[in-house]
């Protein structure tokens, strides 16, 4: 057991003030053991914190990590052409060698800025878990099961192997693995196939985490099928509950708002990703007043084009401003919480703050750097200015991931060698089919 000291910076507290502290991390139970004043605290190992800020790690709410290797491979399209043309035709090339080279790349790219903890939806999860473990990082993983397109025989596997998948994977690697069970989107997966298996998930005691309102494309087909809005009819399903959180919201009415409050169903905002498939902006300070928590996610690396959460928040921030139409919006303090504590209670992770007794994950901010100079309010720094390349060290279950931006626990250049061969004979086997 090793009891290690971040020393010598200022720590962002759970309720965004800053002060001048310690934090002493055990990395034997992965907890924050204290956080108290500079100089009163003894560690086994010192993580220096002198010009820095100490931070929780941050929380991607919603990811498909994987996709790294399709990054820049397709862009400047709407989600259904994007998808339909460039995304699906390589995925179905995809091996399970790719996905847990893509993960490793992801993982590398998360902890160079400051990510510790992710919730992704993909497939080949048992490779992804796989990367998971060696990589340090807490993750919630699943197995997206699609029924479009599909026999009932193959769709009824797949939702089956989305269930096998969340129930083996839970608790893997030493419990920074929990798991999530993941019909693709409210469109993608037949009604008679929810009524079948959203009460085995239930049973089984699964979280679910699905697409929701991501695009109005997804909205206008179950209104014109079912006569409600697809929040109604997910609720309808039993797909509205607290352990349930659905990625994007972009489009969600005053209906659809006061439903997710009520059910404690969480939202899993992507603004780059929204932004740039055009898909629509999320009501965020709508979703916020009326009680409905709200993480971020980067959505996969293809939409994005990278998984800095930094960016994320200054983008959720900046596009909730434009879709309340007021600057006062979505506030600094808000991006900041929702990309935390916001992100964590959807994940069901003790992550998110810097307390005694929570999730030792954390990352060190470098502030010595013009573009962080003056320091006027760190919080609004970390909203609009820190860039993810401002962090020097980062920590995972009190284990130290990178160490004065040196990535510990995977070998940066061969994951990216790996990622480049990998990814050029994915896109050959894909055009090769065309
Ligand atoms: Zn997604």
């Amino acid at each position: 057991m090793t009891e290690r000291l971040v020393a010598g910076g200022q720590v962002l507290r759970p309720d965004l003030t800053v002060e001048r502290a310690d934090v002493l991390v055990d990395d034997d139970s992965g907890d924050i053991v204290d956080v108290a004043d500079p100089g009163t605290l003894d560690g086994d190992d010192e993580l220096d914190a002198s010009d820095g800020l100490v931070i929780p790690g941050l929380v991607n709410a919603h990811t498909h990590v994987a996709m790294t290797l399709l990054r820049g491979y397709a862009d400047d399209k709407a989600l259904d052409a994007w998808l339909q043309e460039d995304v699906w035709p390589v995925e179905g090339e995809l091996t399970p060698d790719d996905v847990e080279v893509g993960a490793e790349l992801g993982f590398v790219e998360m902890i160079k800025s400051g990510t510790t903890a992710l919730s992704d939806m993909y497939f080949h999860v048992d490779r992804t878990a796989d990367a998971v473990e060696r990589a340090g990082v807490r993750a919630v993983l699943g197995h997206t099961a699609v029924t479009v397109g599909k026999d009932d025989e193959a769709a009824r596997a797949d939702l089956q192997q989305s269930l096998d998948v969340a129930t083996e994977l839970d608790g893997a690697a030493d419990g920074r693995i929990t798991t999530t069970f993941q019909p693709h989107s409210l469109t993608t997966v037949g009604e008679e196939y929810l009524r079948e298996f959203v009460p085995k998930a239930r049973e089984a005691g699964l979280p679910i985490h699905y697409h929701a309102n991501e695009t109005e494309n997804e909205v206008a087909p179950i209104v014109e099928e079912h006569g409600v809005r697809p929040l109604e009819y997910a609720d309808d399903l039993d797909l509205l509950a607290e352990d349930t959180y659905v990625a994007h919201g972009a489009h969600v009415d005053e209906t659809e708002i006061e439903l997710l409050a009520e059910r404690d169903t969480g939202v899993a905002h992507c603004p780059a990703s929204n932004m740039k498939l055009a898909s629509g902006m999320a009501p965020v300070q709508r979703l916020r007043d009326a009680g409905v928590t709200v993480g971020i996610g980067t959505d996969g690396a293809a939409s994005n084009n990278d998984l800095d959460a930094f960016d994320e928040v200054r983008d959720a921030a900046m596009i909730g401003k434009l879709a309340a139409d007021d600057a006062s919006a979505v506030p600094a303090e808000a991006v900041v919480e929702m990309v935390t504590q916001g992100s964590a209670d959807l994940l069901g992770f003790d992550s998110g703050r810097v307390e005694a007794g929570a999730n030792a994950d954390l990352a060190v901010i470098d502030l010595d750097a013009p573009h962080l100079t003056p320091a006027h309010d760190l919080v609004s720094h970390l909203a609009y200015a820190v860039h993810g390349s401002d962090v020097r060290h980062t920590v995972c279950d009190g284990e130290v991931l990178m160490r004065d931006r040196e990535v510990l626990t995977l070998d940066e250049a061969a994951v990216r060698e790996r990622a480049n061969e990998h990814a050029r004979d994915l896109i050959a086997r894909a055009e090769a089919d065309d």
